[in-house]
């Protein structure tokens, strides 16, 4: 399926202004809206066509463990900034990121830091809660790969990586100006690529030695704590509690020149930088774009996995792939990335009804 081919662009061609190009209709429909749905905060917002927010509002996720209340809740917040951006019918639709989220059906399934159990149809429970507004869902991986080529880094790439370092890793891999899903909905879960087979950390996927245990904030507190053990020298972090040690005090240590804290992104770069090479190899990206909270470490963290990655890759791959940093502003990201799916939300449907019908047939 097709995404953001030229839609967000009013046609150069007059002559197109007077035919009946469905694409024109985008112009009496000129804002998107985008969700993102995490464990703490679902953050809303009315977004334009350059990727301006504004209109934003959120609420808790954690306040309504029913998922029905919860609809109420985020519908009536949602509603509240599409009035003051003029009524629905300046919306062009909708686009969720959410954990687990599945795009060929709309649902949140069975994401382990929400609130609810099984499998969700968020999507249309939103769309029937907005009357009738279509709303199309994906992970939140996905959604900033979406948010990337729509509004940020990646413009006019139509083959990159996004990778996500927050509290667990993810990817949204785009391939021919395409997001890959796979047949379920599901492709791209990079962060459990398996990187260490011997002795891999425990990862909450219920396996061992994913990259996400080693390239995740949590991953790096957790090699913080690791080499405190064993290893014997001085280091700033040892005035911490071990077991509240964040990525950000390892950060911190390392912009004060502590070797050890160095150490720690030199350890976790070069991981990163061995699995890049292997995604490299798999989809020949222009691109390899970093966001999310570890991503504010810059070179500290940029340089080990540049180092790292050209060890490991096919000679045919050397020095052609960038590394960049999400070119999205922190606090919007999020939105910004849920809403760019709010400007292909038709072809979502499309997908979706196509799904059907080939699991009818
Ligand atoms: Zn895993």
């Amino acid at each position: 399926m097709p995404l953001l081919r030229n839609t967000l662009y009013l046609p150069v061609d007059n002559k197109k202004c007077n035919s009946i190009n469905p694409k024109y209709k985008i112009m009496e429909k000129p804002y998107v809206v985008g969700i993102d749905i995490g464990g703490t905060n679902s953050v809303f917002g009315v977004v334009d066509a350059r990727g301006t927010i504004l209109y934003s509002s959120s609420i808790k996720t954690g306040k309504y463990p029913d998922i029905n209340e919860y609809v109420t809740a985020l519908g009536d917040g949602v509603k509240t900034i599409i009035d003051q951006a003029g009524g629905p019918e300046k919306i062009k639709g909708v686009g969720i990121g959410a954990p687990n989220g599945n795009f060929f059906n709309g649902c949140i399934e069975f994401a382990p830091n929400l609130p609810w159990r099984g499998v969700i149809p968020l999507a249309q429970l939103i769309s029937d809660y907005l009357g009738g507004i279509p709303v199309a869902l994906t992970n939140d991986a996905n959604a900033a790969a979406i948010g990337e080529m729509t509004y940020g880094a990646a413009r006019g790439m139509k083959d990159f990586i996004v990778i996500t370092l927050g509290t667990g890793v993810g990817s949204g891999i785009v391939i021919g100006g395409n997001l890959v899903y796979g047949h379920d909905g599901f492709a791209g879960e990079l962060g459990h690529v398996i990187v260490r087979r011997n002795n891999g950390r425990p990862c909450g996927c219920g396996r061992q030695g994913c990259l996400e245990t080693y390239a995740s904030a949590t991953g790096v507190a957790r090699t913080a704590r690791e080499f405190l053990e064993i290893r014997k020298d001085e280091s700033l972090l040892r005035d911490l509690d071990p077991d509240e040690i964040t990525s950000k005090d390892v950060y911190d240590a390392a912009m004060k020149n502590d070797k050890m804290a160095l150490e720690i992104f030199e350890f976790t770069g070069n991981i990163l930088g061995e699995a890049f090479a292997d995604f490299v190899a798999f989809s020949s990206p222009e691109a390899i774009i970093l966001f999310g909270g570890l991503a504010k470490s810059g070179d500290l963290i940029m340089n080990p996995i540049k180092r790292a990655m050209e060890k490991n890759m096919l000679k045919i791959y050397q020095g052609k792939t960038k590394l960049l940093f999400s070119q999205l502003k922190e606090s919007d990201a999020a939105v910004l990335g849920a809403s760019a799916l709010g400007w292909e939300v038709k072809d979502t449907s499309a997908a979706a009804a196509a799904l059907i019908a080939s699991k009818e047939a």
